[in-house]
């Protein structure tokens, strides 16, 4: 007889010493942190050279963790971009808080999947007590509920859909079973200066871009307020907290209010702004974004948290819920809270713990601090570089900044040697027709030092090329 077809490989796998592997990649990620405040930003010519160690083929036979870890460390972590280190100023990345990054590993371990309470009880337990705690410090109303999401891509996705549904089911369509094809018309108005994952969303979910109403912004990318066609029940308002380039918020106050009068549904991109909330400092960037609808905002910027970590924040659970649902005869819903019904996704990861864990290591002074922190590095950093004689470009109201230096090319040559450097790493933009540094403080690490380190390299380069 036959015996039962046992692979020779998995037979090997299962005999590896898991904790080995560990104990490993422990001992790589303690040497790479031990480099990462002091190497290079972005990796030389010669590391990003040893990347062709990846072309391979796909081996017939396996290798071992031990292997595959020593090529991964040996010429991957020479070519990463030093993002946790204190001076990396591109896009808006943010950094990883100790205490996330350790939970991550352990829940990594778990490899837990919070779709549904019945698949793990304990992080269906986490996001119920997580979404309680970002909703009060955000002062978003009692009534929202939260989708943990890998990024603001998503978030904004299932904001923006839930809104659609909303609407079309206050005017007696439902989108849910009936589709888009015989649906009324909406009215979609976006900011001119609405990033674009906006528009992005707003084409995956059969909405698209060509009739959207761009309302004007003004020279900080805000809602031009007097611009503002009029608002009805069929209105689809998107703002946004923390413009991509200048960090300048719309006037929620103002808007919201008259959308709320019109039966309009309101979303706000919050990205990496909403965060303000957690500072009444900042009362006067966020007054009135509490009369909104829902909320995309990540942990994985401005709270520095680990990727991927996104939020959807809603204060109408039906209707977030009905526009999320899905149903199956292996499904168990129960009385507790299944995470897939906040959610695009059925499987994800469990990365509501390094949300709770970025707000447990700070607590609810240290968010506070961290985001007054950030906007003080970002004012200190752009008055360092206005002494020097570049000029800013936009108020620095929250953690951008915007260089210029004197013409285009000159901009973007200083944003070319100063990447080549290496002390720093800063991207650039198009911002009002013209070419424009862009300074994002988004980490916890940076800090007096690493901004006077940067400031010094960017107006050394700009000496040399005619400052
Ligand atoms: C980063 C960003 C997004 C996209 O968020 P992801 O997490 O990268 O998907 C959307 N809007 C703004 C304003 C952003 O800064």
């Amino acid at each position: 007889m036959k015996g039962l077809y046992s692979s020779k490989i998995l037979a090997k796998i299962r005999e590896e010493n898991l904790e080995q592997g560990l104990e490993l990649a422990h001992n790589m990620s303690v040497n790479y942190l031990k480099q990462v405040d002091t190497m290079r930003v972005f990796p030389s010519p010669a590391a990003l050279d040893n990347l062709m160690f990846f072309e391979e083929e796909l081996a017939d036979y396996p290798q071992n963790t031990s292997a595959i870890l020593t090529q991964l460390h040996t010429y991957g972590s020479p070519s990463t971009v030093a993002q946790t280190g204190g001076r990396y100023f591109g896009f808006v990345c943010g950094g990883i808080l100790p205490a996330s990054l350790a939970v991550k590993w352990l829940t990594d371990v778990w490899d837990q999947n919070p779709a549904m309470y019945v698949m793990s009880p304990v992080v269906s337990k986490i996001e119920a007590v997580t979404e309680a705690w970002v909703r009060d410090l955000l002062q978003l109303p009692q009534t929202t509920v939260a989708g943990f999401v890998s990024g603001s891509s998503t978030a904004t996705i299932i904001g923006l859909t839930t809104g659609r549904n909303y609407l079309l089911q206050n005017l007696g369509y439902d989108c849910l079973k009936n589709g888009l094809t015989d649906a009324p018309e909406l009215k979609i108005i976006v900011g001119a200066g609405a990033h674009s994952t906006v528009y992005k969303a707003l084409s995956i979910i059969g909405l698209g871009n060509n009739r959207l109403i761009k309302v004007p912004a003004d020279k900080q990318g805000r809602m031009i307020v007097d611009k503002l066609p009029d608002l009805d029940n069929r209105t689809l308002l998107i703002l946004q907290a923390g413009h991509v380039n200048t960090g300048a918020f719309d006037d929620f106050n103002t808007i919201c209010q008259r959308a709320n009068q019109a039966g309009a549904y309101v979303h706000v991109d919050g990205a990496f702004g909403l965060w303000a909330a957690a500072n009444d400092r900042f009362s006067h960037l966020t007054r009135g974004l509490e009369l909104a609808d829902s909320w995309s905002t990540d942990a994985h910027k401005t709270l520095n948290a680990p990727y991927d970590n996104g939020i959807i924040l809603c204060k109408h659970q039906d209707m977030l819920v009905n526009s999320m649902h899905m149903t199956g005869s292996y499904i168990i819903y129960s009385e507790n809270r299944d995470g897939m019904l906040y959610t695009a996704e059925m499987s994800r990861r469990a990365r509501v713990v390094e949300l709770w864990a970025s707000l447990k290591a700070l607590g609810k002074i240290g968010v506070a601090e961290l985001v007054w922190e950030l906007h003080h590095k970002a004012k200190y950093f752009s008055e360092q570089l206005a002494a020097a004689g570049l000029e800013i470009v936009n108020d620095v109201v929250f953690n951008q900044v915007l260089v210029r230096f004197q013409s285009d090319h000159k901009t973007e040559l200083l944003i070319k040697k100063v990447q080549e450097s290496g002390v720093c790493w800063l991207g650039g933009a198009k911002w009002q027709g013209q070419s424009v540094m862009r300074i994002s403080v988004s980490s916890y690490k940076t800090t007096k030092k690493d901004i006077d380190l940067s400031a010094n390299d960017i107006v050394r380069i700009a000496k040399a090329l005619g400052l």
